[in-house]
């Protein structure tokens, strides 16, 4: 039985997802665990897993690229302690998800 560093799930089947990207993933949380050969690791239960790949499969298929790219995007919005790019439709809608409704924006340009 282990906990899952992610969800706090005990679970039997533990899944280790090791990630190599050059980048200190300690940063991002103190979950990870720095491997001899450099790499990063990290026990997760299947539904967590599952959800990680989720996210990858999204990235990989260009998603996240795609979203930076529109022009009408000039709102600057600290979304997961990166930056990222709203309109005005998709500010209201993160607003109003934080329970923020009405929040007045920091627009570019
Ligand atoms: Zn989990």
């Amino acid at each position: 039985m282990f906990t899952c560093q992610v969800c706090g799930a005990d679970d039997q089947d533990a899944h280790t997802l090791t990630l190599s990207c050059l980048y200190n993933l300690s940063g991002i949380s103190d979950k990870f665990r720095k491997e001899p050969d450099g790499s990063w690791s990290i026990r997760t239960c299947k539904d967590c897993r599952g959800n990680f790949l989720a996210i990858l499969q999204y990235w990989v298929e260009g998603n996240f690229a795609e979203v930076d790219s529109r022009p009408d995007r000039n709102i600057l919005v600290r979304v997961h302690g990166r930056t990222v790019m709203m309109n005005t439709q998709e500010w209201e809608a993160h607003t109003a998800r934080r329970g923020e409704a009405g929040r007045r924006p920091h627009r570019l340009g």
